[in-house]
């Protein structure tokens, strides 16, 4: 069986004419799962105009129809919820209960999509002047584009593409490069739900791509989630090329610790939040801040993530899979080594780790750090992996400075049996998800998503709720009833009464 991956354009799944293949392999052997085309010029082109065309159409069918194409969808996507899980962890590595997590958080924002006609509603206004009412109309943008990352190649194509289209747009997914067999199933069964020609279209390839589709006329609106520098190039080049763009970039989440917390929470949830998904989520913990005497909990929490044991996706005993790519392992191991260098107290080093059976797995072993400061690469770059830097301060205060002052503002949470130090948390500190004895707050399709600082740029954060307002227009209209109300010549003054 062919290896080469199809591309969605035109209602047709087609093989690619490009030259340029991108081995998409299995994290954990290093075999070659599948070969994803770099998309041609003319199959972008193609892949537009079809959605173009495609969107005088799509803009005219019901919003209850576009509602009923959701429903099916997400009927569909939940009867082969283990299938697509499945096809996931072998791409990415992820284990079974934690890819069947990213398949589950996606199905509910196409759940979300069902509920379109209330989130399209616009509003109105009787008597606005004497006889006359407005009223506002929300209607859809036109082509629109999602670029998505590799760590959940499920939940963010599903952040966009249902959201966008159900609001009557045509949609363009260009999934990573590192994982693109999920998406090109969930485009898959899309089709299956009822969706017509053109509605969506798939295209890989990687960054020349993408910045095909950032320059070209016919798009309208770009989603973006990824690292922080390429969340900046989108944003630039986007905007450039006067269009809308939103960018959720990348996150150094903190956890802070207050010596009231209870322990044994604390303990657990720290291990699971900074190396589940082997630390690979822009919501994991990578810093633990420790308040007085809570730094004393830090040999037990050594001691708990010793325990920890990678494993292959569907070894019920992993804790977490490989790292996406050989890459991402060698950067995390410089990463570390650089951190020792620099003088921080490495308590776990991680940088060895093997799994029998799989001697060519992507692995690392968690690894904590104390005794780090805000000078070094540790805590200044997004490290990505299963590693864990440990701060100690004096108080709340230092605290809340420490997450205030670093340039990212995607997640944080704090563990207290204080309510005073809760809200006091809550109030102050300057970052878009925050949990309170939660340690990884998720965002859910009926609020919107966040990311304050570095961890975002455009202005509506464009996901669940206001991700209906991002892929649409708001259309005026004022309305004056002749019959009710005499003409009466040209009005060249304003009544102030
Ligand atoms: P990435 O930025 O390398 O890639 C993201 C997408 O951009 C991919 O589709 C890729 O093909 C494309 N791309 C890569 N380089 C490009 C370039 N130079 N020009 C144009 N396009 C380019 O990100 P990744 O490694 O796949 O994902 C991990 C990153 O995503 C982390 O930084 C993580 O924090 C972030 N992330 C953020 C959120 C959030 O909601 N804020 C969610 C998930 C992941």
């Amino acid at each position: 069986m062919s290896k080469l991956m199809a591309q969605l354009i035109a209602g047709e799944w087609r093989e690619s004419r490009s030259r340029e293949l991108i081995e998409v392999t299995d994290p954990a052997t290093q075999e070659v799962l599948a070969l994803a085309p770099k998309a041609t010029h003319e199959e972008i082109e193609a892949a537009i105009a079809s959605a173009k065309e495609s969107f005088l159409s799509w803009r005219e069918v019901p919003v209850s129809e576009r509602a009923r194409l959701m429903l099916r969808y997400q009927h569909l996507l939940k009867e082969h919820h283990d299938e697509l899980a499945e096809i996931l962890a072998k791409e990415t590595g992820k284990t079974f209960a934690d890819a069947k997590g990213d398949v589950w958080r996606g199905i509910e924002v196409a759940e979300q999509a069902a509920n379109i006609a209330s989130l399209m509603m616009g509003e109105t206004v009787e008597n606005v002047a004497r006889g006359i009412d407005t009223a506002s109309w929300i209607q859809p943008l036109g082509v629109c584009v999602g670029i998505t990352p590799f760590n959940f190649p499920a939940m963010i194509p599903l952040w966009m593409f249902p959201l966008a289209i159900a609001a009557g747009n045509c949609f363009i997914l260009k999934p990573s490069e590192q994982d693109p067999m999920t998406p090109n199933r969930l485009a898959e069964l899309f089709i299956q739900a009822g969706a017509p020609k053109g509605v969506l279209q798939v295209l890989h390839g990687g960054r020349e791509q993408v910045d095909a589709l950032l320059t070209h006329p016919d798009i309208r609106a770009i989603s973006f989630v990824g690292s922080v520098p390429v969340g900046q190039h989108i944003y630039r080049t986007g905007t450039a090329h006067l269009k809308r763009v939103q960018a959720f970039a990348g996150a150094k989440n903190h956890m802070v610790i207050m010596p009231d917390a209870n322990k044994g929470q604390v303990l657990s949830n720290l291990v699971g939040a900074s190396c589940g998904a082997a630390g690979q989520r822009c919501m994991a913990i990578s810093v633990a801040v420790f308040v007085g005497a809570a730094n004393n909990w830090i040999p037990e929490l050594a001691g708990q993530m010793a325990e920890l044991r990678p494993g292959y996706w569907n070894d019920p005993h992993a804790a977490y899979g490989p790292l996406i790519s050989q890459h991402a392992k060698q950067r995390v191991q410089r990463l570390i080594a650089e951190g020792k260098a620099e003088g921080a107290e490495c308590l776990l080093d991680g940088s060895h780790c093997t799994v029998p059976g799989y001697p060519n797995g992507n692995w690392l072993g968690p690894s904590l750090f104390r005794g780090v400061t805000t000078k070094m690469g540790l805590y200044r770059e997004e490290i990505f992996g299963p590693v864990l830097v440990c701060m100690e301060v004096e108080s709340l205060a230092d605290a809340i400075k420490l997450i205030n002052d670093s340039p990212y503002g995607n997640g944080t949470s704090i563990f207290t049996s204080s309510g005073g130090a809760a809200r006091h948390f809550q109030h102050d500190i300057e970052v878009g998800q925050v949990g309170i004895n939660v340690p990884v707050p998720v965002p859910l399709p009926f609020f919107s998503f966040t990311g304050w600082k570095g961890s975002f740029y455009g202005d509506l954060h464009a996901y669940g709720k206001q991700a209906v307002r991002f892929y649409s227009e708001t259309k005026t209209v004022t309305s004056r009833w002749f019959d009710e109300s005499p003409v009466t010549g040209p009005n060249m003054t304003i009544q102030l009464k």
